[in-house]
């Protein structure tokens, strides 16, 4: 049985979808104003390994990713610029073309990590129909109150606003500072925007739609979500009041996650979400990566290096995603070399395991022990980092190649390397440990030369490689491969 930290309870829970089978996932995706850096692609690899663990062990899912843009601020909360205008404005485009633009870039980085595909990715600008409609039933309701600035939810209404957070309330309203653009008219300061009005601040706001909220400053209720109220209406409307997992950044639990839980819950009077589950952040010498700190590193950079995307992928896989994962190009290279030591390895059992023969009963037992073993890892809270040494442990084992090959490619539908394509283009290939080992020093030296762009004193030890025999290729991804000449 699949157990899952729910961040609601604090506790591990035995997972049960509502419907049986059937598993409905939100997962909050990027603000499309810039390049998404690598720890943002975690995040994104983290819910990518939890659609592929549920339909391993036999689930449907339906998965929705949003792309956010319009309405984020730069604050989480309801302060500062749009993040798309601020955008735009750097780059002499529309909101609109940034975030085309920014799509393409990620959903580009998104494939060479080997994300699937969601089910709907659902875009805000697309559904502020159904924002309003949200809005408006929260307003009827009395969950929700007009001023000439904005429409906010009425925290006051919602008992439990701070469930997920487990804050203490009064200490928040004490703690809250006033904004850097207050409205009078808030009744308190943990009120969040679901609709701005096109004024005060954001009376130039590029993206602005007509609404049937009232303001004496925008005559026909022209303003843009707040970006909360995106993620209640999208998710309700593309899977529904009740959804069993919604997924996102820990720096999503008190602001985001909160105030979506207030609006949803406050509309349908049902629970919104079966199952939180948050991702630990990846951080850089101990600090989040932030782009705003300069330490957002891109897939573009970390290709630049030489490396193959897919290795930063095999480096996710060591890290559970409720762990903080450090990262150091230091640590990226081991990745890559275990990555390479896959392939070779999966390919070598394929090669060997061409002509198949029956298997023994024992042999048999332990090919079930480590299938057994390697859902258990994925069913203790996604615990990949232990799945992906299960494949190790299979390469090591007595089981006759063919059947070690089955099995790595088995657990691949989760893990996402595409050994079973490296493999049958890779089968003639030397793994560096097993070069001699002047070769594998010369080749290793080499793999870093050109990671520091040395590419000039790198050519020369292709040519002491081959003066030994060896022929040395560059794929385009950046990685390198040997084999005898
Ligand atoms: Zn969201």
């Amino acid at each position: 049985m699949l157990k899952l930290y729910n961040t609601l309870t604090r506790k591990i829970e035995t997972f049960e979808p509502a419907n049986m089978g059937e598993v409905s996932f939100y997962h909050c995706g990027p603000t499309v104003y810039w390049t998404q850096h690598i720890g943002n692609l975690r995040g994104m690899t983290m819910g990518d390994l939890l659609v592929r663990t549920l339909r391993y062990l036999g689930y449907t899912v339906t998965h929705v990713r949003n792309y956010t843009d319009v309405g984020h601020l730069s604050s989480d909360a309801d302060t500062g610029e749009d993040k798309m205008e601020r955008g735009a404005k750097r780059e002499g485009l529309k909101p609109q073309e940034i975030a085309d633009k920014y799509i393409r870039i990620f959903e580009s980085d998104a494939a060479e990590i080997n994300l699937l595909e969601p089910t709907h990715k659902s875009r805000a600008t697309q559904y502020i129909g159904e924002m309003i409609d949200l809005v408006s039933e929260l307003l009827a309701k009395g969950n929700a109150y007009e001023t000439d600035l904005a429409v906010y939810f009425d925290i006051s209404t919602f008992p439990g606003y701070t469930a997920l957070s487990g804050q203490n309330l009064d200490d928040l309203v004490k703690g809250a500072g006033r904004a850097e653009v207050e409205d009078p008219a808030k009744r308190s300061p943990l009120d969040f925007a679901m609709w701005f009005f096109r004024t005060g601040i954001h009376v130039g706001a590029l993206q602005y739609w007509p609404s049937p909220f009232r303001s004496r400053l925008a005559p026909d209720g022209s303003g843009f979500p707040g970006w909360h109220i995106e993620c209640s209406a999208m998710s309700r409307k593309l899977l529904g009041a009740t959804i069993d997992i919604h997924m996102g950044g820990v720096e999503h639990i008190p602001i985001h996650h909160t105030n979506e839980i207030a609006q949803s819950e406050a509309a349908s009077g049902k629970k919104f979400v079966r199952y939180w589950l948050h991702n630990e952040h990846l951080v850089v010498d101990q600090g989040k990566m932030a782009k705003s700190a300069g330490t957002g590193m891109t897939l573009t950079e970390v290709k630049s290096r030489g490396f193959d995307p897919l290795a930063l992928r095999y480096f996710f896989l060591s890290a559970g995603y409720r762990t903080r994962q450090n990262f150091t190009w230091d640590a990226l290279t081991d990745a890559a070399r275990g990555l390479i030591e896959l392939r070779i390895q999966a390919a070598r059992a394929r090669g060997l395991g061409l002509e198949r023969t029956a298997l023994s009963e024992d042999k048999l037992a332990k090919v079930d022990r480590y299938r057994q073993q390697f859902t258990d890892a994925l069913e203790s809270d996604l615990n990949i980092p232990a799945g992906l040494a299960t494949c190790w442990e299979v390469l090591k084992s007595n089981i006759p190649p063919g059947d070690k090959y089955d099995l790595l490619i088995e657990f691949d539908r989760v893990l996402g390397l595409n050994l079973a394509e490296s493999a049958e283009t890779s089968d003639k290939l030397i793994s560096p440990p097993d070069l001699p080992a002047d070769a594998q020093a010369l080749f290793f030296r080499r793999q870093e030369l050109r990671r520091q762009g040395n590419f000039t004193e790198a050519d020369k030890l292709r040519g002491e490689l081959g003066k030994m025999g060896f022929t040395v290729r560059d794929t385009p991804d950046g990685d390198s491969t040997i084999r005898k000449s």
